[in-house]
């Protein structure tokens, strides 16, 4: 067995980064995840994320947590409404029904419950917390690594799933991803029953996407009664640092809103109406299309860190998912002969489906911010087609 006497640190416990280290340890090996965040009580922001079956659910099948998901998720969280910019509904799916089996079936789970669920299936001392990478060097044939609090591990195998800003891929490759043209402003907008009523009346527990005049508002509902939202709109790179506007303000965000969104309707406003509502903005990246590096024989990526692209496909979490299994497998297979047979095999078909995810997901964030969005978008789902 490849992995055997060997230990293996995978840096980042996100989805992807806690998915492999469950997959892994199910065959025996030696893991620990080192994760950026204090303590797993730390609040995990961002919207719910949408499971596909043939990726995010086929790992959680491998890593045999599908009960817990069925558990978990939210039944009626992926019902979508698609509305013009007054807040029309063009496109209903609360009437639809699909289940666990169905391949168009996309089960939604807030980020937290599933962060939890794949904690609970690791031992405690699996995931070193309060570990934020600062550096690797190699030693021997493997890696020592530095963490920000002075520590230090040594690891023989190291696995970046440290996200978007990777400390890990610079180790591998130069090539950095390029700006996709949109910028969204993130928020979360607490007891949306209460705070933003008309919305939560509009979500009835799912998504909205609102689309018009080249951008876009996506809304979900989460599990705990708030909302996360985000507004998507082609700018500058450097806007959300040139424009001057505190994110964190929420009346200088509020302000923005009203001018960059006008003629929108005001039921929209209410996702600023409040000072508890903190925005991040945000540039979208997408990974080189054509990237490639050479594998090593103890380090590879998984996840954003491999393949960060724009959210408009729903794609994100399931590559991540995704990665976490073919590289379980390749790993743990008898048809490779050595560590970087494995690693090479598993990055070639990974780095080749996560370039055609990628190119669809451009093409589709630059159709959801083009004239013409709302009627494209609609065309799709009634086609059956679905976006994240
Ligand atoms: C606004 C928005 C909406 C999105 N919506 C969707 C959606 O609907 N569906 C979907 O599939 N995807 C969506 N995504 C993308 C999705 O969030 C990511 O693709 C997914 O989380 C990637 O998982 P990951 O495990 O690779 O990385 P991450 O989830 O980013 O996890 C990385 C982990 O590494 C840790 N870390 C970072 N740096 C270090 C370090 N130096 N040392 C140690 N630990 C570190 C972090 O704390 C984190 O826990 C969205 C993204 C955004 C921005």
């Amino acid at each position: 067995m490849l992995l055997q006497n060997k230990q293996i640190a995978i840096v980042g416990g996100g989805p992807g980064g806690l998915t492999l280290a469950r997959l892994l340890k199910q065959t025996g090996a030696s893991v620990t995840v080192y994760e950026r965040d204090r303590n797993r009580h730390e609040r995990v922001q961002g919207g719910t994320l949408d499971l596909h079956d043939e990726s995010g659910l086929a790992a959680l099948r491998a890593a045999g947590l599908l009960d817990e998901f069925k558990a978990r998720y939210r039944p009626g969280a992926d019902k979508l409404r698609l509305t013009d910019e007054h807040a029309t509904v063009v496109l209903d799916e609360h009437a639809a029904s699909a289940t666990f089996g169905d391949a168009a079936f996309r089960p939604e789970i807030d980020r937290g419950p599933l962060r939890d669920i794949l904690l609970d299936s690791l031992a405690t001392d699996t995931v070193v917390w309060d570990s934020q990478l600062a550096s690797m060097q190699p030693v021997g044939a493997g890696w020592q690594l530095t963490f920000r609090s002075g520590a230090t591990a040594t690891a023989d195998i190291v696995i970046g799933a440290d996200g978007a800003n990777s400390r890990i891929r610079p180790l591998l490759t130069p090539s950095r991803p390029f700006y996709s043209g949109v910028t969204v402003v993130e928020g979360t907008v607490y007891d949306a029953a209460h705070n933003a009523p008309r919305i939560h009346e509009l979500l009835q527990g799912g998504k909205i996407f609102a689309l018009a005049d080249a951008k876009t508002l996506v809304v979900s509902a989460k599990g705990d009664g708030s909302l996360n939202f985000y507004t998507g709109c082609k700018t500058a790179e450097t806007w959300a640092r040139d424009s001057g506007i505190n994110f964190s303000d929420a009346a200088q965000v509020r302000a923005w809103f009203r001018q960059a969104f006008a003629g929108w309707d005001d039921i929209w406003q209410e996702l600023f109406a409040h000072e508890t509502t903190h925005c991040v903005a945000r540039p979208q990246y997408c990974m080189p299309l054509d990237q490639t590096w050479p594998a090593q024989p103890n380090l590879t990526l998984l996840g954003d860190a491999a393949h960060l692209m724009p959210p408009y496909a729903g794609e994100g979490v399931n590559m991540a998912m995704l990665d976490a299994l073919e590289l379980s497998n390749c790993l743990t297979s008898e048809a490779f002969r050595s560590v970087q047979a494995a690693i090479a095999h598993y990055e070639t078909q990974m780095r080749e489906r996560a370039s055609a995810v990628a190119g669809d997901t451009m093409a589709q964030t630059e159709a959801l911010h083009a004239p013409g969005a709302l009627a494209y978008l609609a065309g799709l789902f009634s086609g059956d087609e679905t976006t994240g």
